[in-house]
């Protein structure tokens, strides 16, 4: 019989996550309460999609006497805990309270390859689903990205992996999974208006690490210093990804080393995680960047350590387009090409952008709803790479303040005008970036429809 059989739980978020992770709970035979603080009016997709389901509903708002009542309480991650008086005092109470991701990972019978970071995460996780897919190996591709990890166990849990992003605020609540493999991308400023301090916002990353046991794969990314501090509170079996090889720094890493390098003679990732080492040639890459190439080696390292053959890595290098938002080329006009970064919502991903393009010059639009962030990092990489800086949006002023006075800057009002400026003031071979640092919900929905409607615009030019 099912743990949640009869159990009185409230579900606190009526959003992807609350939603499927109902329906699971719902199955198990456990009386379900959703509440959140949007009306009925404002969550018409979620409500479609849980039907006729048998839930109650506490919409517009909470009320202590749901959160007293709940035997166990699942939060969804865009709730912050950490100033919710209704959770603090549940919690104080001695109810139980979970997250999504935790209720998965405890009913979860497959490997588990966990992947955090501030940036990266999407692209690895569908990489590293790509490679098993190339190797005719079934693996379910989710988490923070696209589908809930529950929604792999209302299936059934189908395949031979679980492939989940996790974001900071999907791990708040994580102290009980054991991946077989965990990811960290990098660690930079991010969230920075939910943890308020750098420290808080690497403490929720490292709850990855803190879950992982001896015989968990711990991959981390050797140039980020954050995460080489990770490795020495690290229990886990240990590989490391970097850019520089660490064969030309000699001693101990290099005898040592375990894990991937890029060789920039050969323009390939060395892998040694198999007891040989492994040369993919990275000649035909789609897509572009150093950051990319910090990607590929951290899902070469996961994939071939759990088993995908070496054949269908290298087909997945070689085939890869990447993801929408992330870098995308949206098209060539007059001589001029633009690409959307909708998805650069903080400041090293910025840096990641402006870095993949070395010999252009590049007319930026930027802006948003900050997130809390010290835009001076940009400094370096704006100046002499941006040739022009077309601020919108909430943010626009205090950027100003931080970049205006290192390249030529505009400040405008819509984003119709910005994708307008950019072009008139393009010449042949010019880039024009949309990499906002900033998210998106000052003016859209999310990064996506920012993206979108700025291929849009760009389309119509
Ligand atoms: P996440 O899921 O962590 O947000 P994505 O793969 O969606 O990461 O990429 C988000 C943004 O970060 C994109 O703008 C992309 O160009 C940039 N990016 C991707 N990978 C990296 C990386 N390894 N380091 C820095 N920036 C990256």
């Amino acid at each position: 019989m099912s743990k949640f059989k009869g159990k009185k739980i409230l579900v606190v978020g009526c959003g992807t996550s609350g939603v499927s992770v109902s329906k699971y709970l719902v199955k198990q035979g456990a009386r379900v309460m959703i509440t959140d603080t949007r009306q009925r009016t404002e969550l018409s997709e979620p409500l479609k999609i849980l039907g006729d389901l048998k839930v109650e509903f506490e919409l517009g708002g909470h009320t202590e006497r749901s959160f007293q009542g709940a035997e166990l309480i699942v939060v969804s991650p865009g709730v912050n805990m950490q100033n919710h008086q209704l959770l603090q005092m549940a919690k104080s109470k001695g109810t139980p309270i979970t997250s999504e991701i935790e209720l998965a990972v405890s009913e979860l019978e497959q490997p588990l390859i966990a992947i955090t970071g501030t940036n990266g995460k999407s692209t690895l996780t569908t990489m590293i689903g790509e490679m098993y897919k190339n190797d005719g190996k079934k693996a379910f591709i989710g988490g923070n990205l696209g589908t809930p990890l529950i929604e792999y166990i209302n299936e059934g849990q189908p395949g031979q992996v679980a492939v989940a992003e996790l974001s900071s605020y999907q791990l708040e609540l994580t102290d009980k999974m054991v991946p077989a493999v965990a990811i960290f991308t990098n660690i930079d400023q991010d969230h920075l208006d939910r943890y308020g301090t750098m420290e808080n916002y690497i403490a929720a990353k490292k709850r990855l690490l803190k879950v992982c046991d001896r015989n968990s794969w711990v991959i981390l990314n050797y140039d980020d210093p954050v995460l080489q501090g990770f490795a020495q509170e690290n229990v886990g079996k240990l590989i490391w990804f970097t850019m520089k090889n660490p064969m030309k720094m000699g001693g101990d890493f290099a005898e040592k080393f375990f894990g991937a390098y890029y060789d920039a003679e050969q323009n390939a990732v060395i892998a040694k995680v198999t007891g040989r080492e492994e040369v993919y040639p990275l000649k035909e890459l789609k897509i572009f960047g150093d950051h990319n190439k910090q990607n590929i080696m951290a899902a070469i390292c996961a994939a071939r350590v759990m088993g995908v053959n070496q054949a269908a890595i290298q087909a997945t290098i070689t085939s890869f387009k990447g993801l929408p938002h992330r870098l995308e080329f949206v098209r060539k006009k007059d001589g001029v090409y633009f690409f959307n970064d909708s998805k650069a919502t903080n400041i090293q991903s910025v840096q990641a952008s402006l870095g993949a393009f070395k010999r252009s010059a590049i007319i930026m639009i930027a802006g948003g709803k900050d997130k809390n962030m010290d835009f001076a990092p940009l400094v370096p990489f704006v100046q002499g790479r941006v040739k022009l800086l077309i601020l919108v949006g909430e943010a626009k002023e205090k950027i100003n303040r931080a970049l205006g006075d290192f390249t030529e800057t505009y400040l405008v009002g819509t984003f119709e005008e910005a994708v307008l400026m950019s072009f008139q003031k393009s010449r042949n071979s010019d880039v024009i970036l949309l990499s906002p640092g900033c998210s998106s919900q000052d003016m859209f929905r999310d990064f996506e429809e920012r993206g979108d409607y700025f291929k849009k615009l760009v389309n119509q030019l």
